[in-house]
């Protein structure tokens, strides 16, 4: 068995311009077809699983002689059967084939990553060479990667091809625990080093506002014309216009904010943990109204960008579940209450805090109760106690607390 070594799978899937006729492909791509056809209505109607062997013996000479390769015969029995597979799983009937698709082993094609071009094996000896029309640094990303299984596809008069990469990854051993906190003005982020001691403290603003006020605006026309604005094609297009405003600004700030947290979170060894947001759904933060509004996909898209960027620099992150996270104590537990604007205070201990501040803490110490004892992801080894408080944050002062860190804002508009 291999190891349990965690592989990373990516797709690159692009259009490919054929060199010359395409017709070898053509054919090449109809036989497949048919042939996939042919073994599934042959185990459709054996109605009995059949192990990888045995359609070897039932299939493979037939298809030799169609003219197929030996990796093509074994793609094409292996598809049928998981499409009969699936077809029965879900009470379907039996599948029959329109599109004109194959899956092609490593064996069967020859890729060229600097002419950027594809050759493909077909049946009886024949060759296509494929020219990928995408820019260079698509395809340069892969470069280091093993490629291992492709899908070629025929349509509408043009050819696609998926080509699957795969990467083992070795995760970082981190040095510090970077917590990010998420909320509707900023996201919040510590760095701790594995003592608990707090390095660095620094705070985003989120352009939730700006997003909300596209928002009202969609919602005020809807309400001015509550049956027709699907119809009138002016009322559609302005709806159509805040919609992609809001898309751009929340894509756009969610590539920016999840590079800058991965070089930082790069630059400190970071392992970095999330909230978990299917948790989050059941807390106070999650409420529907929020949701509709803006709430969670924005958040989700934020941690999407911070999860690629983080795992394409060889980060590690985890997802823990951040209920109570802004309303419990870091010193002693207790319930904190509100005490001024973003201000939090415990009422048995007295201590004071930033309430965003207050949740990357406990995010970082609900990490290290985690992993600190079972010794899975980038254990602290000498992390404090859960119940003894981080050493930076400790003492009357608290003083890393009421710093107001440094506003950085993404957006100078
Ligand atoms: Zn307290």
């Amino acid at each position: 068995m291999r190891g349990e070594e965690p592989v990373v799978i990516e797709a690159l899937k692009v259009r490919a311009l054929p060199e010359g006729s395409c017709d070898r492909l053509l054919e090449f791509l109809i036989l497949y077809r048919d042939a996939v056809q042919m073994v599934v209505d042959r185990v459709w109607s054996l109605d009995t699983k059949l192990s990888k062997k045995k359609l070897h013996r039932l299939f493979y000479s037939d298809l030799m002689s169609m003219g197929f390769r030996a990796h093509h015969a074994k793609e094409v029995y292996m598809y049928a059967k998981s499409l009969v597979e699936s077809a029965r799983g879900n009470g379907g009937r039996k599948p029959v084939l329109r599109r004109l698709s194959a899956r092609v082993d490593r064996y069967d094609y020859r890729l060229d990553l600097d002419s950027m071009t594809l050759t493909l094996k077909l049946h009886s000896g024949y060759e296509a060479r494929l020219k990928l029309v995408t820019s260079r640094e698509r395809v340069e990303r892969f470069r280091g990667w093993s490629n291992y299984e492709l899908v070629v596809k025929y349509d509408k008069g043009e050819f696609w091809v998926s080509i699957y990469f795969r990467r083992a990854v070795k995760p970082l051993k981190p040095r510090t625990v970077m917590a990010i906190d998420l909320n509707f003005d900023n996201v919040t982020l510590a760095i701790f080093a594995l003592s608990g001691r707090l390095l660095k403290l620094k705070r985003f603003k989120t352009p939730h506002r700006r997003i909300l006020t596209h928002r009202i605006w969609i919602e005020r026309i809807q309400e001015r014309y509550p049956r027709s604005w699907r119809f009138i094609k002016g009322v559609r297009r302005a709806i159509e216009r805040h919609g992609k405003r809001i898309r751009s600004i929340s894509w756009d700030y969610a590539h920016k904010l999840g590079d800058l947290v991965a070089e930082l979170a790069l630059k400190y060894c970071s392992l970095i943990v999330l909230e978990d947001l299917e948790k989050l759904k059941e807390n106070g933060k999650g409420d529907r109204e929020f949701n509709k509004r803006l709430g969670l996909w924005f958040y989700r898209r934020i941690q999407f960008c911070v999860e690629y960027e983080a795992k394409e620099r060889n980060l590690e992150v985890v997802k823990i579940n951040p209920r109570g996270t802004s309303s419990k104590c870091p010193g002693c537990g207790g319930k904190l209450v509100e005490d001024g604007h973003r201000v939090l205070r415990c009422r048995k201990c007295g201590f004071t805090g930033d309430r965003d501040v207050i949740a990357t803490v406990n995010l970082y110490r609900r990490y290290v109760f985690k992993y600190s004892r079972c010794g899975v992801p980038g254990v602290a080894p000498n992390a404090p106690e859960p119940d003894e408080a981080p050493s930076g944050v400790r003492g009357n002062g608290y003083e890393v607390m009421k710093t107001t860190s440094s506003y950085m804002n993404l957006y100078e508009s």
